[in-house]
């Protein structure tokens, strides 16, 4: 992985653990599904070959 790549992933997603990888639909490259090392919840997914990062977003609404 691209240390710039990286960085923008510690700026956007932060202290994360890789769920998975799966090959990514639009190019072909890994994409990886991130959670967060303490809670285990999702965090977001993220793509190097589209350079590409969504954080997931969940709202507290019940
Ligand atoms: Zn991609």
């Amino acid at each position: 992985m691209l240390s710039d790549f990286r960085s923008k992933l510690d700026k956007e997603i932060g202290p994360r653990k890789i769920l998975h990888i799966k090959e990514c639909e639009i190019c072909g490259y890994d994409e990886y599904y991130f959670i967060d090392p303490e809670t285990n919840k999702q965090l977001g997914m993220a793509c190097e070959g589209c350079n590409y990062i969504k954080r997931f977003e969940f709202n507290s609404k019940n």
